[in-house]
């Protein structure tokens, strides 16, 4: 369904993946009068449209719903509260008046190019991934090296197998997913290989995409060339040494038509860098306060956009606080400065958002460098949780409450993940 697209509106969201969706409710729930999410794409529901397995929304409602389900439930809510969504419509910049007031340019099949002006704007750009001039592989270029994604996009919504014979790069959540679904198109998948000494997927993923299909999973090892002319013939693997090294008396040819790269995920922030929003170097996503407001006054940020996120439901509940945010930045109401900066420390790859106010609770996503188990999260002085196990693959999610930060005088709280001695 297509909506309007007004000169003015509170709210403007770019984006309409689940992120975007769930900002816009949260910020008509904020009080924001008129709410308008703009998407590029055909339909709203960003990259849930692809992923037709189920496992989505476990957490939010605890149920089992595919990707095209999940989306669909937040898309009606958003309708039924009166935000108007528009495909087909490409966000290509933004301009800040001095007053304060966004203008979003939209390059429109609708509308064609149009300004829309807005009080508040929320950033749910989303990610995409990284291919293999970022890893930057050896061999010839042939046909048949894709990325995972491109690879669900082209078999769950085009109709294309990708081809016969699979090997996998990278034992991302994507990677893994897609080597369970090619053997169920009947692809044989001869396995996934993965740089690092664990994977980079969810657990889960690893023992329902791999385990229970037999798909060999080869922890340290890497693809050291690409082969073939026209069509991939196939790929050389070793085991990697210290410094990630491979060992190349160790390297094997494995034949295959087809080789996945689930090498990770890149936050799309041109529209940030564009507006000189400021970002970490570590996440590649905007540097947010406790509102997930960006350095740039009433610009917010969630989703993938922010920091690449394991599971969608994480998602939700981050964009719908942003939402909410954004909503009340529309009615002219500011929270309190935030007052204590919140830093990583050891065995912390990253913890979001960059700053805290006292008075509030917060919420803190963050992720290890290296597993560990079992092992203890600490919080500056004001806060210990104990964890069974951390792995980088498995975003760790915990509150702050109000009268843990109620006596703390410092201006820099740190985190850090240690080790329990057993
Ligand atoms: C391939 C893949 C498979 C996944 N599988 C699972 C899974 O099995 N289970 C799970 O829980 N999670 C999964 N995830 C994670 C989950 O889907 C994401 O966390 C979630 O989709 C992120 O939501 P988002 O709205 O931030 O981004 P997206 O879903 O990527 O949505 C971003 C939207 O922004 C639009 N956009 C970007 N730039 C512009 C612009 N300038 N103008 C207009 N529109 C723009 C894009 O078209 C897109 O629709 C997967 C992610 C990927 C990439």
């Amino acid at each position: 369904m297509l909506g309007r697209m007004e000169g003015r509106y509170d709210v403007v969201i770019v984006g309409g993946g689940p992120a975007g969706l769930a900002a816009a409710i949260g910020a008509r729930e904020g009080g924001a009068g008129r709410c308008l999410v703009i998407d590029r794409e055909p339909e709203a529901g960003g990259i849930l449209l692809q992923c037709i397995h189920s496992g989505f929304g476990l957490h939010y409602f605890k149920q089992e719903l595919t990707g095209p389900e999940y989306a669909e439930r937040f898309l009606l809510d958003a309708l039924e509260h009166d935000v108007d969504v528009v495909p087909d419509s490409y966000v290509c910049g933004i301009g800040l008046d001095s007053d304060g007031e966004k203008r979003v340019r939209v390059l429109s099949d609708h509308y064609g190019l149009r300004t829309v002006s807005c009080r508040a704007v929320v950033l749910c750009m989303g990610c995409r991934e990284r291919t293999r001039g970022a890893i930057r592989i050896p061999g010839t270029r042939p046909s048949g090296v894709l990325t995972a994604g491109l690879a669900q996009k082209f078999t769950n919504m085009m109709g294309y197998l990708p081809g016969r014979r699979v090997a996998i790069l990278g034992s991302g959540d994507i990677g893994l997913i897609m080597a369970r679904r090619l053997v169920l198109e009947g692809c044989e998948v001869v396995g996934v290989f993965e740089l690092m000494p664990y994977s980079n997927g969810l657990t889960r993923n690893v023992v329902q995409c791999l385990d229970d299909f037999g798909i060999p999973l080869n922890l340290s090892t890497t693809v050291t060339e690409i082969m073939g002319q026209d069509r991939l013939s196939g790929i050389k693997v070793a085991p990697v040494g210290p410094g990630f090294k491979p060992d190349m008396s160790s390297e094997r040819t494995i034949d295959c038509d087809t080789l996945l790269l689930s090498i990770g995920l890149i936050p799309e922030n041109e529209l940030s860098q564009s507006l000189g929003i400021s970002l970490d170097v570590t996440t590649k996503g905007p540097i947010v306060n406790s509102t997930l407001e960006t350095s740039l006054p009433g610009v917010f940020a969630c989703g993938n956009v922010l920091h690449v996120h394991d599971l969608v439901d994480f998602v939700t509940g981050e964009a719908l606080r942003a939402g909410r945010h954004a909503g009340e930045y529309s009615r002219g109401i500011r929270r309190a400065q935030d007052n204590i900066k919140l830093v990583p420390g050891d065995n912390v790859r990253y913890c979001l958002p960059h700053s805290l106010s006292t008075g509030h609770e917060h919420q803190i996503f963050m992720r290890c460098k290296e597993p560990m188990k079992p092992c203890e999260i600490i919080v500056g002085d004001i806060m210990r949780k104990r964890l069974s196990f951390v792995v980088p693959a498995e975003m760790i999610m915990f509150r702050i409450k109000p009268d843990a930060l109620e006596h703390f005088q410092g201006d820099t709280l740190r985190i850090d993940i240690r080790p329990i001695e057993k």
